[in-house]
C-alpha cells in the first residue's frame, strides 16, 4: 500500500507528489493524462519567474521533476471510485481503477481537475476539433481572417472574443441568458472592437457542417422564437468548468452543488485521510500557480495526518 496516493497528474497533483516524496515516503500518481489541461495549453506568462512558457513543455517539466523522487507514476489510467478507509476491511482507502485494479493507500490526495463544459447540442461532437473548439489559446490561429462564433457570455466568454477579434474577421458572442455575466471592463472593451458582435437571448440549437468542416451554427431566438443560422468556420465554447468529480458520487466525498469538493484551508475533505487540491475544489481562481500551491498544501497536510494517525 502507498502512504500517499495521488489521483490527478495536473500541476496540483505533480506538486503533491513531490512533497510527499521529500518526506521519504511511499508516494504513487495515477493520472488520466499527465500534465492535465497544461497539456491544451499554449503560452502561460503568469507562472511567476518564468516569464513565458508552453504548456507541453511545462507539462515536460513537471514530470521530470517528479521523476526526481521515487514516485510510482501510473499513467493512463482512471480512477472508477474511491471508498473510504472505514468502509473496507483492511482498513485502507481504496482507489479502485476502471481498469479493474485496487490501489491502497493511508491516504489519499484528489487533483482531478476539471474540463470545459459541452453545449449537448447535434453536430458538436461530429465536429470537435472540425471547428468546434474549446481553447481560443490553442486553436484561436487556425480562423485567422474567418468568421467565428463564441458561445458564453461569461468572463471567459468575453475574453475569449477580445482575444480572437485581434485575429479572425469576425466575432459573435451567443450569450443564452438576456443579461452577460462578464465584467463591465471586459464587456465595454468588447463593445469598442469593431468586429464583435454580442447577441443575448441566444440558445444554440445546432452545429452545421460540410462533412468534414463547420459551416454554419442554428440558434433560437428567445424572445421571438425565431431560428436564425450564422455562417461561420470556429466556434469557440466558454460555458465554464465542470469539475471531474463524478467518480466521488458515491464515495462519501462532500461536494458542493456545482460538483466542486468541498475542502477547508488545509486540504481536507469530509472523508478523513482524503485531501483535495486544484481545480477540482471550491478554491477559487483556476489557475496553474494556485493549483501547485494547493497540491504542496495538501501533501503537508496528508503527512500532519500520516504522523497522527497508526497504519491499519
Ligand atoms: P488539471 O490540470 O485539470 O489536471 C487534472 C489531472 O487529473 C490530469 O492528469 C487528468 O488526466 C487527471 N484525471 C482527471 N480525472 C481522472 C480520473 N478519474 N482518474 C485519474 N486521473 C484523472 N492557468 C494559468 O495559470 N495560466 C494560463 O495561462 C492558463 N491557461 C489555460 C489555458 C487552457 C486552454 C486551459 C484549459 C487552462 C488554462 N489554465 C491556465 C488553467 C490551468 O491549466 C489549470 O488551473 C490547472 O491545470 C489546474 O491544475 P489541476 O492539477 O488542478 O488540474
Amino acid at each position: 500500500p502507498y502512504e500517499v496516493l495521488v489521483v490527478g497528474g495536473g500541476p496540483a497533483g505533480a506538486s503533491a507528489a513531490i512533497y510527499a516524496a521529500r518526506k521519504g515516503i511511499r508516494t504513487g500518481v495515477v493520472a488520466e493524462r499527465f500534465g492535465g489541461q497544461v497539456m491544451d495549453t499554449m503560452a502561460i506568462e503568469n507562472f511567476i519567474s518564468v516569464k513565458e512558457t508552453q504548456g507541453p513543455k511545462l507539462a515536460a517539466a513537471l514530470e521530470e521533476h517528479v521523476k526526481e523522487y521515487d514516485v510510482d507514476i501510473m499513467n493512463e489510467q482512471r480512477a472508477g471510485a474511491v471508498v473510504a478507509a472505514e468502509k473496507t476491511e483492511d482498513g485502507y482507502i481504496h482507489v479502485e481503477l476502471e481498469s479493474g485494479a485496487i490501489l491502497k493507500s493511508r491516504s489519499v490526495i484528489l487533483s482531478t481537475g476539471a474540463r470545459w463544459r459541452k453545449m449537448n447540442v447535434p453536430g458538436e461532437e461530429e465536429y470537435s476539433n472540425k471547428g468546434v473548439a474549446y481553447c481560443p489559446h490553442c486553436d484561436g490561429p487556425l480562423f485567422k481572417g474567418k468568421k467565428v462564433a463564441v458561445i458564453g457570455g461569461g468572463n471567459s466568454g468575453i475574453e475569449a472574443a477580445i482575444d480572437l477579434a485581434g485575429l479572425v474577421e469576425h466575432v459573435t458572442v451567443l450569450e443564452f441568458a438576456d443579461t452577460l455575466r462578464a465584467d463591465q471592463v471586459l464587456v465595454n472593451k468588447a463593445n469598442s472592437l469593431g468586429n464583435v458582435t454580442i447577441i443575448k437571448s441566444a440558445q444554440t440549437t445546432e452545429v452545421i457542417g460540410d462533412g468534414t468542416r463547420v459551416t454554419s451554427l442554428k440558434y433560437l431566438d428567445r424572445v421571438s422564437n425565431e431560428e436564425n443560422e450564422v455562417e461561420l468556420a470556429g466556434i469557440f465554447v466558454q460555458i465554464g468548468l465542470v469539475p471531474n468529480s463524478d467518480f466521488l458520487k458515491d464515495s462519501g466525498v462532500a461536494l458542493s452543488p456545482r460538483g466542486e469538493i468541498e475542502v477547508n484551508a488545509k486540504g481536507e475533505t469530509s472523508l478523513p485521510g482524503v485531501f483535495a487540491a486544484g481545480d477540482v475544489t471550491t478554491v477559487p481562481y483556476k489557475q496553474i500557480i494556485i493549483a501547485m500551491g494547493e497540491g504542496s498544501k495538501a501533501s503537508l497536510s496528508a503527512f500532519d495526518h500520516l504522523i497522527r494517525t497508526p497504519a491499519p
